[in-house]
């Protein structure tokens, strides 16, 4: 592309330099080998996609440093050029405006973190195994990807790597192949999934199943939920982990029906700064775990990330409010179920540390800079709670199960969300969403009965 290229519209302010928006990927299919000693990963990806509204003489995936093999688009080999993390192709022929298309790139190498201000993001080497934790934009450090939340696509993984291995990635376990001294796993996730929500975890793990359920959505369905684990933390993981499945009935309640077929939780052996969501599963590190339910708050709030993040997914990185401030409100929400302190109490606490706090964050779009900050969470969790306080119980949370069944493994901005919210409310909501989205300046602890 000519620098001099205006950047196409779809492009996320916050990563002009990830993805493209000329054309969208529906499948991937990862076939890797991985070999966790000298930390090696190879192999190929294959990418069914379509161009858009306009031919395409070339196009960009996001890649990492790998050592390329062949490109090949449409099983012929294509020119490319491989530079600070974007692989740009240009195909024999150029492709048709909205002519389906694949690309199969071969490639190897040490994957490591893309470096970012949050730390290294996406693929990292384990003592002894590895795991992926992409958000926002680490899926180019393993995978070649067009690396936008918004062009979700259905997942075939393959990894082969030494059998006492355990390999956990997103969605349905298909076949487990055993040869020599290496096994083969390979997983299927038919659901659409954004590319920083597609993991694997490599590691020496015990498997638990905690429900056994079904796969396949059918109403009443019990939801299979199984944990990978150091086996020396089972006895802990037992009282850390004992309510998710009664959690897991309560969010179906509030949220309509888990949108995947299956829930797996990796405790990975290593501490980690924050657990981290994924398709179907979500990655904690040994010190979420204590015996004591200390952490259980973010069990909750992983899980619902499954309906707010992963199902119902962002247009782009300013709305990330949308997955965090449910995701914050679900862990009050589940303390108030299960008999702890009001979601109401919580947004007091809240409301409370922001009082405190500079009030120079636009929760609507807060900037690259901040869209992690630990008050776009708290106000995330406020600006629900206002909402709940505004519409009253039953329009609250009938407005929130219609935007996640409505929405259901879509793509979503905020402007969508105010527009439905809107619809459950007696007066308009204009005002509640200026204060809370677009004016930094913290409004007044939202009381039930209390419209603003
Ligand atoms: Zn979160």
């Amino acid at each position: 592309m000519s620098p001099k290229q205006v950047a196409p519209t779809g492009v996320d302010p916050y990563f002009p330099t990830h993805g493209d928006a000329r054309y969208r990927v529906h499948r991937y299919e990862l076939v890797l080998d991985y070999r966790p000693g000298p930390n090696r990963l190879g192999g190929s990806a294959r990418l069914s996609a379509v161009a858009g509204a306009a031919a395409l003489a070339e196009f960009a995936l996001d890649l990492a440093e790998f050592r390329i093999g062949r490109v090949l688009v449409d099983g012929r080999a294509a020119h490319y050029t491989h530079r600070a993390g974007k692989l740009r192709i240009r195909p024999a022929k150029a492709l048709a405006a909205g002519a389906a298309f694949t690309v199969e790139v071969h490639y190897t190498g040490n994957p490591k973190p893309v470096r970012s201000q949050w730390g290294g993001l996406g693929w990292e080497e384990l003592t002894d195994g590895a795991l992926v934790a992409s958000q926002p934009v680490g899926a180019p450090s393993w995978y070649p990807c067009n690396d936008r939340p918004a062009d979700k696509a259905s997942y075939q993984i393959s990894v082969t790597t030494p059998t006492p291995y355990t390999v956990i990635a997103g969605g349905r376990l298909l076949s487990r192949t055993t040869r020599s001294s290496s096994t083969t796993w390979v997983y299927e996730q038919p659901a659409p999934t954004s590319s920083y929500l597609v993991t694997v975890s490599i590691g020496q793990y015990a498997t638990v199943r905690l429900i056994e359920g079904s796969t396949t959505p059918s109403p009443n369905r019990t939801v299979p939920q199984t944990a990978y684990l150091p086996a020396r933390l089972l006895p802990e993981f037992t009282t850390d982990f004992a309510r998710q499945a009664r959690m897991m009935h309560h969010f179906e309640d509030l949220f309509g029906p888990y949108p995947f077929g299956e829930y797996a939780v990796v405790v990975a052996d290593e501490e980690l700064d924050v657990p981290v969501e994924a398709q179907g599963l979500a990655t904690f590190g040994t010190n979420h775990l204590d015996g004591s339910r200390t952490s259980e708050r973010l069990v909750a709030h992983e899980l619902a990330h499954q309906w707010f993040g992963n199902s119902v997914s962002i247009a782009d990185w300013r709305h990330i409010w949308l997955n965090e401030g449910f995701a914050k409100y679900a862990e009050w929400l589940w303390a108030e179920y299960a008999g702890g302190r009001t979601a109401a109490a919580h947004a007091a606490t809240a409301h409370a540390l922001l009082a405190g706090l500079p009030q120079d964050l636009r929760l609507g779009d807060p900037g690259k800079k901040l869209m992690f900050d630990d008050r776009l969470y708290q106000r995330g969790g406020l600006t629900v709670h206002a909402l709940r306080c505004a519409l009253g119980e039953e329009a609250f949370f009938r407005m929130v199960k219609d935007w996640a069944v409505r929405n259901r493994h879509g793509v979503v901005a905020t402007a969508d969300f105010t527009a439905h919210a809107d619809r459950y409310a007696a007066a308009p909501l204009d005002g509640l969403f200026h204060d809370w989205l677009d004016d930094p300046l913290l409004p007044p602890l939202p009381t039930a009965g209390v419209s603003r």
